[in-house]
C-alpha cells in the first residue's frame, strides 16, 4: 500500500521530507511546467491539430500536487477544438493528503477553476487505479497509486506525450531506471514525445537506449538544461494474449445500442454519451431500474480481501469511482445519497481475522480504519456488540435516482417498454428488434441485462446465473436513530423517507419475485445478530413476516464471482482458433480473436453493482474509444467475457493427460 506523502512547508511551498526535494520551483512553478512539459512536447500545436472526437493521451510519472495535470488541462481548453478529448494518466507512489493538495494548489490562483474540480473529487486514494472524469467527460484522469514501474507495466493504453517528472534523479534513483524508459517506449503511441526537467546523462542515455531520439536544450529562464525528444525506434510489441486484447473496432458515427436499464446499462450509456456517442438505451419494463437496481437503498459496500485478489482491486477502484459519480450526479440530493459511512462488523472469528488483516494492510485511514465496539456504537448511534472496519467515505444511495441521473444526458435516448428479442449484424450495424419491428440501430451494442444477457445466440455461452435476493423494510423509530450503514452477514441502512432497508437474502432455488415470509424472517434474524439493540429499537421482534414490506430481485453472478466486462467473440470460432491451447496452455498464440465486431457485455455484478458497474461502464468506453483503461491489464483479463472459454480450452490439456 502507498502511504500518504509527508510534506514540510517551506516559505509556503511544499517540500518532500521523504525525498528531500521540492514539488515545483519556488517562484515560477507554473511557468516552468509550461516551458518544460507543455512546450517541449509541442502541446499547444498538437492540441490545436486534433480532430473532432480524437483523444490525446498524456502519461506522467509523479502526479504530486497536480500542477502539470492542471496546466495541461488548461492548455487543452485553450487550444483543442470542440469534441477533442484529453486522457491524462499519471502515477503516484505517495499521494498528497487532501488538505496538502488544497494548500499546494492555492498557490496557483489562475488554475483555481480547474483545481476546484479536482479537489471536489479528490479523497483517500488506496493503491491501484483511480478514474476521474472532468468537464462532462472532455478530460479523464487515470491516477495510478503505487510505484511507477509496477503501475505503468499494468497500464493498458498508448501515450502520445510523456511528462517525465519525479524528484531529481540523484534523490530518487529508484524511479529513474532503464526499466522505466523501456516501459515508456512500450506504452507509447507512434510518434510519441517526451519532456523532462533533467539533463542527467544517465537519463538521456537510458531514454536513447529505449528508442527515443533525445535532445538537450536550455531549461526555464536561467535554469540548468532539460531534455526532450521523440520515440524514433519503437520496440517490438510484447506478446499479449490475443483472446484478451482489444478488438480493432473503430466506430464511424459513434452510435450505440445499450440493452438493459439498470446500473450497468445506465452507467455504460453515460460513459459513452460523455464521449460524444449517441446512445439508445433499451429497457423492457415501463421504467428504468425495475430489476436488481430497483431497491430503495443500495450500499457502497466492499468486502475486500487482505490477499489483494482481482475482485479486491476491482472493488478498490470501483468504490472511489462510484463515490465520484455520486458526488457529481446526485449533489445535495440527501434523500437519494448519503455518504454516512459503512461499518463492517466482526461478526465471527474468520471475519475478525479478515478485518484485522485489512486494517494492517496500510490503507489510508479515511478509506478504512479499525474501530472498537464502543467507537462503532458512537459512529452508528446505536449500541453495538462488535467492533469492525469503518469506511468513512462510503454510504448508501437510492439506485433508481442515480440511474435516472446517469440516463438524463442529451446524447441518450431512453426507450422503455422495449424488450429486445433479436439482434442482427450487417453492413457494420447492429439492429435490435422486437416482435413488432426495429427498436434501434447502432454500430456497437452493449448487453447489460444481468443474467438475461445470455438470451441472444451470440452470448448464450456466457456462464451467468441468477440469484434471488429479498430486502425487507422496517419503519424508522426515534428509539433507534441509526446514523451509518451496518454490515455483517447482511446490511441495514439509515432510514430513507422513514424506512430502513435491510437484507438481502441469497436464494439459489427460486427465480420468482414474490415476497417470501421465510426470507423476511432470515433478514430479521440477520438484524438481531448485527445489533440486538437496533433490533429491539426498531421493534423488529413484533414485525409480521407475512405482511412486512420488501422487494425481491434477481442478481446475476458468474462462477468466479467477477463480472463480465468487455468484447464478445464468436464462441465456436474461438474454440477452433485457440484449440492448440488444449495441448500446451502456455503457447503464445498470435491469431487474432474472432471478435463479433462492436458487441460488448457489462453484466454479472452480483450484489455489488453500485460499486462495480459504473467503473465497468468506463471500461466499455475505454474499449470503444481506444483510451487508457481505468483498471490494470490483469483486471481487464480477469473480467474478459472470454475467460471461461479459454480456461476450458487450457484445461483440455490436463484432462487429456490424466
Ligand atoms: N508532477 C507533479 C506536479 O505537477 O505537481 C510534481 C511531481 S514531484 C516533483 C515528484 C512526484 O513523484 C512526487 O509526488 C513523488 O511522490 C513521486 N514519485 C517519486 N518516485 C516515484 C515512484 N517511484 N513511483 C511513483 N511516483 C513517484
Amino acid at each position: 500500500m502507498s502511504p500518504t506523502a509527508t510534506l514540510a512547508w517551506q516559505d509556503g511551498q511544499p517540500f518532500s521530507t521523504t525525498f528531500g526535494d521540492v514539488y515545483f520551483a519556488r517562484e515560477s512553478g507554473l511557468a516552468e511546467t509550461r516551458h518544460v512539459f507543455l512546450d517541449h512536447n509541442r502541446l499547444p500545436g498538437r492540441f490545436a491539430a486534433l480532430a473532432y472526437g480524437e483523444v490525446f493521451t498524456i502519461g506522467e510519472t509523479g502526479f504530486g500536487a497536480a500542477l502539470n495535470f492542471l496546466a495541461a488541462w488548461q492548455c487543452f481548453i485553450e487550444h483543442a477544438p470542440e469534441g477533442a478529448r484529453l486522457a491524462f494518466a499519471s502515477v503516484e507512489k505517495y499521494p498528497l493528503a487532501c488538505d496538502d493538495l488544497i494548500r499546494a494548489l492555492s498557490l496557483w490562483p489562475e488554475l483555481a477553476e480547474l483545481s476546484e474540480q479536482l479537489i471536489n473529487q479528490y479523497r483517500s486514494l488506496p493503491a491501484g487505479f483511480h478514474r476521474f472524469v472532468f468537464d462532462k467527460g472532455r478530460v479523464t484522469l487515470t491516477l495510478m497509486i503505487g510505484d511507477a514501474l509496477e503501475r505503468y507495466a499494468e497500464l493498458d493504453g498508448e501515450v502520445d506525450a510523456w511528462f517525465l517528472d519525479g524528484f531529481t534523479p540523484s534523490r530518487n534513483p529508484e524511479m529513474w531506471r532503464p526499466e522505466l524508459f523501456f516501459l515508456m517506449a512500450e506504452k507509447s503511441a507512434p510518434g510519441a514525445s517526451f519532456a523532462t526537467f533533467t539533463s542527467a546523462s544517465f537519463v538521456r542515455r537510458g531514454l536513447a537506449d529505449a528508442g527515443f531520439a533525445v535532445e538537450k536544450v536550455p531549461g526555464y529562464g536561467h535554469k540548468r538544461e532539460m531534455s526532450h525528444g521523440v520515440l524514433t525506434t519503437p520496440p517490438e510489441p510484447a506478446w499479449r494474449a490475443p483472446w484478451y486484447g482489444r478488438p480493432a473496432f473503430k466506430a464511424k458515427d459513434k452510435t450505440a445500442i445499450i440493452v438493459g436499464g439498470g446500473i450497468a446499462g445506465a452507467s455504460t450509456a453515460a460513459s459513452l454519451a460523455a464521449r460524444g456517442w449517441r446512445v439508445t438505451l433499451l429497457e423492457r419494463h415501463d421504467a428504468l431500474a425495475r430489476e436488481g437496481s430497483g431497491n430503495p437503498q443500495g450500499v457502497l459496500y466492499a468486502k475486500l480481501s487482505p490477499h489483494f485478489t482481482p475482485l479486491t482491486w476491482l472493488l478498490l477502484a470501483g468504490m472511489g469511482y462510484s463515490r465520484r459519480v455520486l458526488d457529481t450526479h446526485l449533489i445535495d440530493a440527501r434523500c437519494d445519497w448519503q455518504p454516512c459511512g459503512v461499518l463492517q462488523l466482526a461478526f465471527d472469528d474468520a471475519e475478525t481475522k479478515r478485518l484485522k488483516g485489512l486494517a494492517e494492510a496500510g490503507f489510508p485511514q479515511d478509506f478504512l480504519r479499525l474501530v472498537s465496539a464502543a467507537d462503532a456504537g458512537d459512529i452508528a448511534g446505536v449500541p453495538l456488540e462488535q467492533g469492525g472496519l469503518f469506511f468513512s467515505e462510503a454510504g448508501w444511495l437510492h439506485p433508481p435516482a442515480l440511474i435516472a441521473a446517469l440516463a438524463s444526458h442529451p446524447g441518450i435516448t431512453v426507450r422503455t417498454a422495449s424488450g429486445v428479442l433479436e439482434l442482427d449484424h450487417g453492413n457494420g450495424l447492429w439492429t435490435a428488434r422486437a416482435s413488432d419491428g426495429t427498436l434501434a440501430v447502432g454500430e456497437a451494442v452493449v448487453l447489460c441485462q444481468a443474467a438475461d444477457t445470455v438470451c441472444f445466440a451470440a452470448t448464450a455461452h456466457l456462464p451467468l446465473k441468477a440469484i434471488r435476493g429479498q430486502v425487507s423494510e422496517l419503519p424508522a423509530t426515534e428509539k433507534a436513530p441509526l446514523k451509518t450503514v451496518l454490515c455483517g452477514e447482511g446490511y441495514i441502512a439509515p432510514a430513507r423517507r422513514g424506512r430502513h432497508t435491510l437484507g438481502a437474502s441469497f436464494n439459489f432455488e427460486r427465480r420468482d419475485t414474490e415476497l417470501s415470509a421465510d426470507e423476511h424472517a432470515g433478514n430479521l434474524a440477520m438484524l438481531a445478530k448485527l445489533s440486538p439493540a437496533l433490533f429491539e429499537g426498531l421493534d423488529a421482534g413484533s414485525a409480521n413476516v407475512e405482511t412486512l414490506a420488501g422487494r425481491v430481485a434477481l442478481r446475476a453472478t458468474t462462477p468466479d464471482y467477477l463480472p463480465l466486462v468487455g468484447p464478445v467473440a464468436d464462441a465456436q470460432s474461438l474454440a477452433e482458433v485457440y484449440a492448440a491451447l488444449g495441448n500446451d496452455a502456455t503457447q503464445k498464440l498470435t491469431a487474432p480473436a474472432p471478435w463479433l465486431p462492436g458487441l460488448y457485455v457489462n453484466a454479472g455484478h452480483g450484489a455489488r453493482g453500485m460499486v462495480t458497474a459504473p467503473l465497468a461502464g468506463e471500461m466499455i468506453a475505454g474499449y470503444l474509444e481506444n483510451e487508457p483503461m481505468p483498471v490494470s491489464r490483469a483486471l481487464i483479463d480477469a473480467l474478459s467475457p472470454n475467460r471461461f472459454a479459454i480456461r476450458a480450452l487450457m484445461r483440455g490439456k490436463s484432462r487429456g493427460k490424466t
